[in-house]
């Protein structure tokens, strides 16, 4: 529930930056049974209320990112069922398919066409490596799986990991292999290619430039350095903001650190050091001040602001 500071929050600096409608390319509904977050379901309407609190009465669309933990593996096509229910309920909202590296490309191809989703979800804690936050893309993101989004036409949500992210030369040439020898599957970086350390963006974006199908969201990244470097870097105009639900209602911040990051969770001992008492906001509110800074540093004009907030995400997913 959001409390007043997190109102003042809003009102103060993120209901004068934001567009009159919001696309949320990177966000997640779910059943406690498959992932079990919480002990209530997340349906579109519930979705819909949520963000009331860090988007105000914007209308607000989505694309749905079913998940599944490591546990509940058994209910991976009830989660993908679930996802593509709220997906109907608009018909601005999209949605991808929770894959796991094991899975078939033609039973991918039956199931995500019988429910109406236009592209995958990978995750590394469904690889056989360990620790799986080391994972290479290619245990988690096997090859036949991108062919078959270059043939349908199909996006990839990627949340890459390695200690460096981009700045991993691993990390590099397996996008760009991706990406050169699969054209029509676009290729999307989630949480501004995790650069919650924002120095990895600024080693590795370089790396990556003249890439025709890759894309960024923003989801969760409380790092103005990091969305700036693509900005900079790649153009506004593949980027895409993403509120991560329901990271977006925790409370605190990423924070990048040393050659690394963390989080600080609201009970994290960090609130009351000092002279201070610190109410921490929620994260999707911390996110979306990290976006304004990224663009009034990158001197971005209101239609530039609306493309990351709706119509660059409306052409990636052939949204109007
Ligand atoms: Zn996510």
């Amino acid at each position: 529930m959001p409390d007043n500071h997190d109102i003042e929050f809003f009102q103060r600096e993120i209901d004068p930056f934001l567009p009159d409608r919001i696309y949320d390319a990177h966000t997640h509904v779910w059943k406690p049974k498959f992932y079990p977050f919480t002990d209530e379901a997340v349906d579109w309407s519930r979705y819909q209320q949520a963000m009331k609190q860090i988007h105000g009465d914007r209308p607000t669309n989505a694309m749905f990112i079913p998940f599944v933990g490591k546990e509940q593996l058994e209910y991976q096509l009830q989660a993908n069922e679930w996802a593509a229910e709220q997906v109907k309920a608009h018909p601005n909202n999209r949605g991808n398919f929770f894959v796991t590296p094991n899975d078939d490309p033609d039973w991918i191809l039956e199931h995500a066409n019988r429910l109406g989703l236009t592209g995958l979800k990978c995750y590394h804690t469904m690889s056989n490596v360990t620790p799986t936050w080391e994972a290479d893309i290619q245990a988690f993101l096997p090859e036949d799986q991108v062919r078959l989004c270059h043939e349908q036409g199909w996006f990839i949500t990627l949340h890459i990991v390695k200690q460096r992210a981009l700045a991993d030369p691993a990390n590099i040439e397996c996008i760009r292999y991706y990406c050169e020898k699969y054209p029509d599957m676009q290729l999307i970086l989630a949480h501004s290619a995790r650069a919650f350390q924002p120095s990895h963006n600024l080693e590795g974006l370089p790396k990556l430039l003249g890439l025709q199908n890759l894309w960024f969201d923003s989801s969760a990244n409380c790092e103005p350095m990091a969305h700036l470097a693509i900005l900079r870097l790649m153009g506004h105009e593949r980027f895409m903001y993403g509120c991560d639900y329901p990271v977006s209602h925790m409370r605190g911040r990423s924070l990048g650190v040393s050659d690394s990051f963390l989080w600080l969770y609201e009970d994290t001992p960090v609130w009351g050091e000092k002279h201070l008492k610190i109410d921490p906001v929620l994260v999707g509110l911390e996110h979306l001040r990290s976006l304004k800074w990224a663009c009034w540093a990158e001197r971005l004009n209101d239609n530039q602001v609306e493309d990351i907030f709706w119509n660059n995400a409306a052409r990636l997913f052939h949204v109007d």
